[in-house]
């Protein structure tokens, strides 16, 4: 590198410009965003080829890039954090939390080992403990701190896996599949995407996953469980994506403990039930499943790139991810590498350990129950307006059901364009569906009682909507 650019990047480092220059613009769409149509405009849609020229030959300005970025970049944005988008299900930003954040840019550690960085490790350490304690899980459990949801499902279904087969002398990382045990992998017909692609990624198969039919709300039917045995690796969930419905923990969960099977617990959103008194009997009896997978990103409301597997059987789950290398050099403090897949990762744990230190056991109480109760809100105020929701609103979750699917379909196009608020499409028992997640802690009365305006005004534009 020339000693010129050496020099000038010193120089950034050491000036507040550009940091300043960033958090201007940051607070600015901060202060600006619930104001904003909540999916960009057309035209700044049209505006993001400007971001689409060539690579620069040479070294360039930094403030003219941060100025770019934010010029055109920011307007097209989807303004998540602003109260009205429930689509997917998404989650706000808790400020503390993406505070702690930006400090922990600064450090850019790297975090496999204790040695790479020992405040994460701390971190780590600290916030398992605490996550056992919120969750109402047992002391066994580790935790492995990971990108999403989709990496900890990955990883709790690994540890199975390496559980059950070594119960049948088999070692799958040595041995592979050729010649192995069976393995019964068991889901419900609702179980997430995610789930179905880490049965293929870890070469189950996805034609040999024994479905079980579900009730109306989306849970798993416990009288159609094939019989459970030592070779059966079930997958339950707390939280169905559409419905919000949670499956019967304490009955499935005793009976496949007794049974010798692995079960895997799938709570994306749904697990943080448990750390609230009034939903915590949603997730009764799931304390006996063997593996859990969660996200900081959704629920709690953590910046993004925040998924935790939890698994009582650490031996299992180290020996799942274990990675080696003659450079490695393990120490009896935590080492975080042990619990993921990743080796190089970044300290995601701050902003988790961020959220929980802010808001305290009562606190995360609050955000969990509040979801749910906002929920509730818009249900209600949806069918005062003769609309029809199609699931209990147990949790998070509201689905709208119309007449037929193409009036679903131009209604759901008519409230995105409107920019009051987004929600997205999903399908229920072969329905096109509106589905709704209230999943921010920014979401007002006035977001809701505006969203349902929106509702109401794109069931008048779509002739033939109205009941
Ligand atoms: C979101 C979700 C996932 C996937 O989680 P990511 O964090 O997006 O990887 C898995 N299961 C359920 C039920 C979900 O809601």
């Amino acid at each position: 590198m020339s000693r010129s650019l050496r020099d000038r990047m010193f120089q950034e480092m050491q000036d507040k410009d550009i940091f300043e220059q960033a958090r201007d613009y940051a607070y600015e769409y901060a202060n600006t965003v619930q104001e904003r149509t909540v999916f960009p405009s057309s035209k700044t849609l049209e505006q993001l080829k400007e971001l689409d020229g060539q690579m620069p030959s040479a070294p360039g300005n930094p403030q003219h890039l941060l100025e770019e970025l934010h010029r055109f970049g920011s307007p097209a944005t989807v303004a998540q954090t602003g109260g009205r988008y429930f689509g997917l299900v998404n989650g706000g930003v808790i400020p503390a939390s993406l505070a702690a954040r930006w400090l922990s840019d600064f450090w850019d550690q790297n975090t496999p080992l204790y040695v790479t960085s020992p405040v994460v490790s701390q971190l780590e350490h600290t916030t398992e403990r605490w996550l056992k304690r919120l969750l109402g899980l047992p002391d066994a459990i580790v935790a492995g701190f990971v990108s999403g949801s989709s990496m900890a499902i990955l990883c709790g279904l690994a540890a199975g896996r390496y559980r059950l087969f070594k119960n049948q002398g088999w070692d799958i990382n040595e041995q592979g599949f050729c010649g192995a045990p069976k393995i019964n992998i068991v889901a419900g017909r609702h179980a997430h995407g995610t789930v179905i692609k880490a049965a293929a990624l870890l070469g189950f198969g996805v034609a040999n996953i024994q479905w079980v039919d579900c009730d109306d709300q989306g849970r798993i039917d416990i009288d159609k469980i094939p019989p459970l045995d030592q070779q059966t690796l079930l997958i339950l969930q707390a939280g169905n994506v559409n419905s919000g419905a949670f499956d019967d923990f304490s009955i499935i969960c005793k009976r496949a403990k007794e049974a010798g099977s692995w079960v895997h617990v799938d709570g994306a959103f749904g697990l943080w039930a448990a750390a609230s008194e009034r939903l915590k009997h949603l997730t009764q009896g799931m304390e006996d499943a063997n593996s859990f997978s969660v996200d900081g990103h959704k629920t709690l409301n953590t910046p993004y790139d925040n998924g935790i597997v939890l698994c009582n059987d650490e031996d299992a789950l180290v020996k799942a991810l274990q990675a080696s290398g003659s450079y490695i050099l393990y120490n009896e403090k935590r080492d975080g590498m042990m619990y993921t897949p990743e080796m190089s990762r970044r300290a995601r744990v701050v902003e988790l350990w961020a959220a929980l230190k802010y808001l305290g056991e009562s606190g995360v109480d609050e955000l969990v129950y509040g979801l749910h109760e906002k929920a509730v809100e818009f249900s209600l105020a949806l069918e005062e307006e003769g609309f029809q929701i199609l699931n209990k609103v147990v949790f998070n979750q509201i689905l709208v059901g119309f007449k037929d699917d193409h009036c679903t379909h131009r209604i759901i196009e008519h409230i995105q364009r409107s920019g009051e608020c987004w929600v997205g499409g999903g399908s229920w028992e072969d329905k096109a569906v509106i589905r709704i997640s209230v999943c921010s802690w920014a979401t007002t009365k006035e977001d809701i009682a505006r969203s349902v305006r929106a509702f109401v005004a794109a069931r008048d534009a779509v002739p033939g909507a109205s009941p």
